[in-house]
């Protein structure tokens, strides 16, 4: 059994969030993805609306469940025996970033094993900051993100 976690924000969950989950559902036999509780950021979806969305929009792939951490994510991933995780590479300029953190990583726990996946080319533009930016500005967010998020943006938005 190939239990893999994809760590991340997802403040929201953008369609390359998704494209990375779908890849990584062919490779393993269930993929957790983890909402991070990270008390720098002070994201605008509470974690149960995140979780929400990525549940929603993840429902037609069966082996992805949703969850969330505190802490570190070689501990959380040792916690529920999970030994690969996934990371998403868009850009040269998430490499170096990467880099870093995945050997940072693997001196923490030398048994997890860490993966890249590139997203189709339509996605290495994207993430989450630069949709909150469109939809703050009652732009459209729909070729970006899933039609449940749409729908969540303009309902944050509109309470803001
Ligand atoms: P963001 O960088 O959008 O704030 P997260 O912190 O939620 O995203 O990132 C979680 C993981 O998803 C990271 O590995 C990140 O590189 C990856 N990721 C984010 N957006 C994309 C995208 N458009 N295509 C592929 N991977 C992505």
């Amino acid at each position: 059994m190939k239990k893999a976690i994809y760590p991340g924000t997802f403040d929201p969950i953008t369609l390359g969030h998704i494209d990375i989950i779908e890849r990584s559902a062919l490779l393993f036999d269930e993929v957790v993805v983890a909402i991070g509780k990270n008390v720098g950021k002070k994201p605008l979806f509470s974690e149960e609306e995140r979780m929400d969305m990525i549940q929603r929009t993840t429902k037609h792939i069966p082996n992805v469940t949703v969850d969330s951490f505190s802490g570190l994510v070689v501990d959380y991933a040792r916690d529920i025996q999970a030994n690969v995780m996934i990371r998403g590479l868009r850009a040269m300029s998430d490499f170096e970033f990467e880099f870093q953190m995945a050997l940072v990583n693997r001196t923490l726990n030398n048994n997890m094993v860490q993966v890249f996946l590139m997203p189709h080319e339509a996605y290495t533009h994207l993430n989450s900051t630069v949709v909150r930016e469109v939809a703050s500005f009652n732009g459209d967010t729909s070729p970006f993100v899933s039609a449940y998020v749409v729908k969540k943006l303009k309902e944050k938005y509109k309470d803001l």
